[in-house]
């Protein structure tokens, strides 16, 4: 079922968003060749808790629990990365995912990271992420449906050259951090089936995943870390974004910049 959030409900959403914007900066800030993976999480751990906000990703249900407060997905990881001991390379993309619960209302945002200079390959799937992202958020805004948002995601991503992964799907956000309805980045056959309108109240978080070569993918055996199926690079660009009589706002404005 799909709820619509009241303008009381999104002021209070975009300030659970606001903090994940700010974990954000922290590891923009941290991200350099040598950094560990660990090191990140415990950052945006300690943010979190110094701002009693309850991070969502810590404890998600799997075939084991997630251990961690984010996910940081390296190079050829696509999504779900666990961090650890892993220390940062200079020319290494990662993408980081996190979110919190602020006063009962969820905030998820994402994005991925050079590590010092990247070569031109990686360079050009990172402007591809971020442009499908801010493609889906300007056709929020034109576009009454969202299979018709869906398309233009798809067709942004193409004609950079890129795939989008079909595995995962974006969410409804409220209340908890994954709601109603499904928010597909590509064009689909039962697309029509899963359309729903776009229209004041409606909170989703937008996240398509963008790989350089095959938008297939494989779980590793840590049962969480989900990689391109050739080997090649991802990256992941989220907001959360609700839906206004004035437009799309991005409640997570500020997150990567
Ligand atoms: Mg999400």
């Amino acid at each position: 079922m799909l709820t619509l959030k009241s303008r009381r409900e999104i002021e209070l959403m975009r300030q659970a968003c606001q903090l994940v914007a700010q974990a954000h900066r922290i590891i923009a800030e941290m991200v350099a060749p040598g950094v560990t993976t660990a090191a990140l999480d415990r950052a945006v751990e300690e943010f979190f808790a110094a701002h009693q906000a309850q991070p969502l990703f810590k404890g998600v249900e799997g075939v084991v629990p997630f251990p961690a407060v984010t996910c940081i997905s390296v190079n050829d990881q696509v999504v779900h990365g666990i961090p650890g001991p892993y220390e940062l390379r200079e020319g290494d993309i990662l993408s980081v995912d996190t979110g919190c619960r602020l006063n009962g209302w969820c905030g998820d945002g994402a994005w991925t990271y050079p590590v010092g200079r990247v070569d031109d390959l990686k360079s050009r799937l990172l402007s591809a992420g971020q442009g499908a992202l801010k493609t889906a958020i300007q056709g929020m805004g034109t576009r009454k449906k969202w299979s018709q948002v869906a398309r233009q995601i798809e067709r942004s991503v193409q004609r950079a050259g890129f795939s989008v992964v079909e595995d995962f799907v974006g969410h409804g956000i409220g209340r908890d951090m994954h709601e109603d309805p499904e928010v597909p980045n590509y064009v689909c056959e039962d697309l029509a089936e899963r359309d729903f309108p776009i229209k004041p109240g409606l909170v989703v978080a937008i996240e398509p995943m963008v790989n350089v070569g095959t938008p297939e993918v494989e779980v590793l055996d840590d049962h969480w870390t989900v990689v391109t199926a050739d080997g090649a690079p991802s990256a992941h660009f989220e907001h959360t974004v609700a839906m206004t009589r004035e437009g799309p706002l991005i409640l997570t404005e500020g997150l990567g910049a």
